[in-house]
């Protein structure tokens, strides 16, 4: 029969809100959540935090039995050792953390992490059991070369080189004009990339893979445009960051039904 796949709404706080100010932002959504069909299993939440925040998040979601994952923004490629500054995946395991973003744009760009580096980060995260949310998308300029789905597609392949059919992945679909412009790509185009990096699951991975593993947009998603994503067959959720700042906004993403 047809693969369901629950959607998934991820909100990426990216380098926002302090560990006080993120407990008091989990509170309020969770109050305003508290009759939603979240509850019920219909969508998949998912909190990214700072790294600093991780620990006040876990405990207030286990005591409250909040029902959001828990999802960091970067993982080391090492396990432990001499690596200052970096945070290992079995740390994170150890916080509860079900997810990890991976090659998000800006970690692309400001930190100059290429497609071997999103590799091994990928590697890193499935290592200790935690789901990489792998980001591509093409730039402005990419996407007037190249059309919207080349780079995304090649992104995505070097991700999954080496990885076992059965690995536990999300995907999300970025395109880095996209994000924080407040200029969301059109549905079209994200069922059309979603569609291609589906594709590219198949080869790397087999169908089963592909049928079941979720695909993410993701730039400038807000309240007002979800319903038009999530109404595209290959797009099984979004990738927040801005909106996902904002309890009422937030709340209003994840009440929407696909
Ligand atoms: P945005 O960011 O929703 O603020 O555009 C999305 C992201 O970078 O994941």
């Amino acid at each position: 029969g047809a693969v369901t796949r629950t959607p998934f709404i991820a909100g990426n706080w990216k380098m926002n809100l302090d560990h006080l100010q993120a407990v008091a932002l989990v509170q309020k959504l969770h109050w305003t959540l508290r009759d939603a069909k979240h509850e019920s299993g219909s969508v998949e939440v998912a909190l990214f935090p700072p790294f600093t925040d991780l620990r006040p998040v876990q405990t207030l979601i286990d005591a409250d039995k909040i029902p959001f994952a828990l999802g960091a923004q970067d993982i080391s490629t090492h396990d432990s050792g001499a690596y200052t500054g970096e945070v290992s995946g079995q740390f994170l395991a150890k916080l509860d953390v079900s997810y990890v973003i991976i090659g998000h744009s800006e970690r692309r760009e400001y930190h100059h992490e290429g497609d071997d580096i999103v590799a091994a980060k990928t590697q890193a995260a499935l290592r200790h059991g935690l789901v990489p949310v792998i980001c591509v998308g093409e730039t402005a300029a990419d996407l007037e070369e190249y059309g919207a789905s080349a780079v995304p597609v090649k992104q995505l392949g070097i991700a999954l080189e080496g990885l076992s059919a059965d690995a536990d992945i999300v995907v999300a679909y970025e395109p880095v004009w996209a994000i924080g412009s407040g200029q969301a790509a059109t549905p079209e185009q994200a069922q059309e990339v979603a569609a291609a990096l589906r594709a590219v699951i198949a080869d790397a991975l087999g169908v089963d893979a592909a049928a079941r593993t979720r695909i993410l947009y993701g730039g400038s998603v807000k309240s007002s445009n979800i319903a038009s994503f999530l109404r595209e067959p290959d797009v099984d959720g979004a990738l927040v960051g801005g909106a996902s700042l904002v309890a009422d906004e937030f709340a209003a993403i994840i009440r929407f039904q696909k």
